[in-house]
């Protein structure tokens, strides 16, 4: 079915009762061309792409859960593509690119609000860094401002501009950067893959990876059964390990958890994405029902537990007081966790691997919701043509041991400083 704008006057009509489902319920057939295992936002996307630019469809997303139950469902919907190395910035500015076409190409509405990111700096130091940030957006075409304190603070006056441990300097502007709706897009993605003929089958656990005597991928054993295929695709973005694991791979990968938080809604104040700049780590929007949706860094050790602790709830509110002093006096609606793939540089991974039928897309730290259309569409070329697409060519899984790091914030292999 199309939405459309005849599309629901028709069914308003009809008293809203014949909407189909978005997506079929389908029985798993025993043999795919290609097998994606998981149904988050960069599986779907995956599956979206191999279908709609490569003409492949005899595929299934197996998915453990339901659809949109892990990260996608869970961050904070901040995109942007203010990126500094090579390996990343081509990379997020063509997902970038693709959010701004892509409810029209999917015909879904998935709230795509470019409202501005502003990451602001707090030091000397930190200022040359981001126009350091800014020159390098520059020279890849990439539209960037830099703002002086009087700038910022005509655009956010509630920031504490008088008594911060932190005084705010100024800020990196990217008026492109904003958010979206986040399930949106997991829905989104789903729906234009089974229409495609993709097979979507939730509730379907991989347990295993069988491989025959020449040591290719023939199948995986699920809580459904065993199921065939040609290729294997792994986007399980936290549980990548364990299932790495699975056909042997040791992946330069931990797991932690990052937690979120909305507070109850209140009139429109913050109108755009403010981002703590590095004296802390926080962020901050505002959601079209008026919470205010904020995060801060990773637990800082390694989970599968998609809860968080409450010290870093004391951290994430201490940081968020210490900007904009008005959100002591609102409440905390609800706090979630979702399990980061924290990579040894902070960058991910789109690639094949030692075994030659088995592909991998990982390491998305939490920094992968914005990535979700480009991760999908270079996932899909790299599966149909067995060669990376050119802006994901240096996000290989053999950087760490060639020592070709895509180092993005210069903190060295420790994955809980990223
Ligand atoms: C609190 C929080 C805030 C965040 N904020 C942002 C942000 O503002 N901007 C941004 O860009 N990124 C953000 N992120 C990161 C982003 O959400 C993730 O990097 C991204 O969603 C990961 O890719 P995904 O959508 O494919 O993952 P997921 O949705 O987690 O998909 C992976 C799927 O694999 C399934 N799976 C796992 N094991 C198996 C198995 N054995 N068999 C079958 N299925 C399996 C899981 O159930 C899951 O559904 C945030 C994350 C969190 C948790």
């Amino acid at each position: 079915m199309r939405y459309s704008v005849f599309a629901l006057a028709k069914h308003a009509f009809s008293g809203n009762r014949h909407w189909t489902p978005m997506w079929r319920e389908p029985a798993p057939k025993p043999h795919y061309d290609v097998i994606i295992v998981g149904g988050g936002g960069h599986g779907l996307a995956t599956a979206y792409y191999l279908a709609k630019e490569h003409g492949i469809t005899n595929i299934a997303v197996l998915e453990k859960s339901y659809i949109g139950s892990g990260n996608v469902g869970r961050n904070t919907t901040i995109i942007r593509s203010n990126y500094l190395q090579e390996g990343n910035l081509p990379f997020y500015e063509l997902s970038l690119k693709l959010w701004e076409g892509l409810e029209q190409d999917f015909n879904y509405n998935a709230m795509v609000s470019q409202r501005g990111v502003i990451d602001l700096f707090h030091s000397d130091d930190q200022r040359d860094a981001y126009a350091r940030r800014g020159n390098s957006m520059k020279m890849h075409g990439v539209e960037a401002e830099m703002l002086d304190q009087q700038a910022v603070r005509k655009l956010l006056p509630y920031l504490d501009f008088h008594h911060a441990r932190f005084p705010v300097m100024g800020g990196l502007l990217q008026k492109r950067g904003g958010t979206v709706r986040h399930d949106a897009v997991a829905w989104g993605f789903a729906r234009g893959a089974d229409r495609r003929g993709v097979d979507l089958i939730q509730h379907c656990e991989v347990t295993g990876i069988k491989r025959n005597e020449a040591g290719l991928v023939v199948g995986v054993e699920t809580s459904r059964g065993f199921i065939g295929c040609n290729k294997l695709a792994l986007a399980t973005a936290g549980h990548s390990s364990v299932v790495g694991r699975m056909a042997g791979l040791e992946l330069p990968i931990e797991s932690h958890v990052l937690q979120a938080f909305v507070s109850e809604g209140v009139k429109p104040v913050i109108d755009h994405v403010i981002t703590f700049g590095t004296s802390g780590h926080f962020y901050i929007s505002q959601s079209d029902k008026g919470g205010l949706v904020f995060g801060s860094d990773i637990d800082g050790y390694s989970s599968y537990a998609q809860r968080g602790n409450l010290a870093m709830v004391e951290h994430a509110l201490e940081e968020g007081v210490s900007l904009i002093p008005g959100l002591s006096r609102l409440r905390v609606l609800r706090a979630w966790g979702g399990v980061m793939d924290m990579t040894m540089d902070g960058s991910p991974i789109i690639d094949r691997t030692p075994i030659e039928n088995l592909y991998l897309n990982a390491g998305w730290c939490y920094g992968g919701f914005k990535a979700t259309p480009a991760s999908g569409l270079c996932f899909a070329h790299l599966i149909a043509k067995n060669e990376p697409h050119h802006v994901a060519r240096l996000l290989r899984l053999d950087r760490f041991r060639r020592g070709f790091a895509v180092n993005e914030s210069g903190k060295g292999p420790q994955p809980n400083r990223h």
